[in-house]
């Protein structure tokens, strides 16, 4: 008995020496190093370029309510090697590094409308895409107002894109592939990309205007997503018998909650702000009307106000709603396996 004691007491000493020389010096501490990148390098979350698939990624959960470590909206549309952005939101460049999205595959950034909470990564996807070598100037697509935005962001990004070039030659990044393209839309006018076929439709975010959602096609499938907007009849017309819709959603009785929290600490000003926001986006009890007209098959709620920074909140935020109605999380990825009837859920983080 003494003897096994020993030999155990030897071994978890031994065992803690090799643990303390590979964290605590440098040499173990390198080993380690690569290791970890090789093993990050080599284990992508997703096969991203699969033909046969039509994949709906969450970039971005969160609206600027809440605070949340989500993204704000992102939502990614993607199928063999064409894939789209739909609007990018804080943070949402990373959740996309994150999944290992091949960003030099990126095809075109669409956008719902200009609020920040929808554009204000978009210096970042485009240089991460253009870092990661994509061949022709990113095109991004928008209602009216797109241009101006567009330029705006080339302008800001001026010196640091000439900065790039001139530190990593303009073989490694061509200043022409930098700038990027804005490319106007019209609602009910169809853009066809690839097998893609995106319908923009007009929604209802007033005073914002123009703002639109997307529905895109693609073998058999089809995914819609609604941008910021009160549940209207222009969705669930866009919306008909699609596969996902993928919401945006406010929670009365959160955001009740949080008003009713301002108020009484004599917050008068956030109270206001938090009062402008009922009127320009769905609540959830409206949203269970639209998928049925629309006769989609799920309905899943991003762009969430506020962002749940919890479960029990989360759960808050789906009381009255039917089981199957999907909250998302930034990392959630459905998968439409093009020509069937299947929706493949999943958290890559
Ligand atoms: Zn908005
Ligand atoms: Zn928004």
């Amino acid at each position: 008995m003494r003897k096994v004691l020993l030999i155990l007491g030897v071994g978890s000493a031994l065992l803690a020496a090799t643990a303390l020389v590979v964290t605590q010096t440098s040499s173990g501490q390198n080993v380690l190093l690569k290791r970890l990148i090789a093993a990050r390098l080599l284990d992508a979350p997703l096969v991203w370029e699969d033909p046969d698939v039509l994949r709906v990624f969450v970039c971005g959960s969160a609206s600027p309510l809440g605070v949340s470590d989500r993204a704000q909206s992102c939502i990614v549309v993607a199928a063999g090697s064409t894939f789209f952005i739909v609007d990018t939101g804080a943070g949402s460049t990373r959740n996309l590094l994150r999944a290992q999205v091949p960003m030099q595959s990126l095809t075109g950034v669409l956008f719902t409308h200009f609020h920040s909470d929808h554009i204000s990564a978009l210096g970042d996807t485009n240089l991460a895409s253009w870092v990661a070598g994509r061949t022709t100037p990113l095109n991004v697509y928008g209602p009216r107002g797109v241009v101006r935005v567009v330029d705006g962001f080339n302008e800001a990004y001026a010196l640091d894109r000439t900065y790039r070039t001139m530190h990593h030659g303009s073989e490694l990044l061509p200043p022409e592939i930098g700038a990027m393209q804005p490319q106007l839309i019209v609602s009910g006018k169809v853009v066809e990309v690839g097998e893609f076929k995106i319908t923009p439709f007009s929604v209802d975010h007033g005073p914002v205007e123009p703002a639109v959602g997307y529905r895109f096609d693609y073998r058999g499938r089809s995914v819609v997503i609604s941008g910021d907007t009160n549940a209207v009849q222009s969705t669930a017309v866009a919306s008909r018998d699609a596969d996902l819709l993928l919401h945006d959603a406010l929670s009365r009785p959160l955001v009740d909650a949080m008003k009713d929290a301002v108020t009484s600490v004599g917050n008068v000003r956030m109270a206001q702000v938090i009062d402008d926001i009922l009127d320009y986006h769905a609540d959830t009890d409206s949203l269970i009307e639209v998928a049925r007209e629309a006769g989609v098959t799920m309905l899943a709620l991003y762009h969430l106000v506020p962002a749940p920074a919890n479960t029990i909140v989360k759960s808050i935020f789906g009381r009255g709603l039917p089981a199957d109605v999907r909250i998302v999380d930034d990392g959630t990825v459905f998968n439409l396996a093009a020509n069937t009837d299947a929706i493949e859920v999943v958290q890559i983080f």
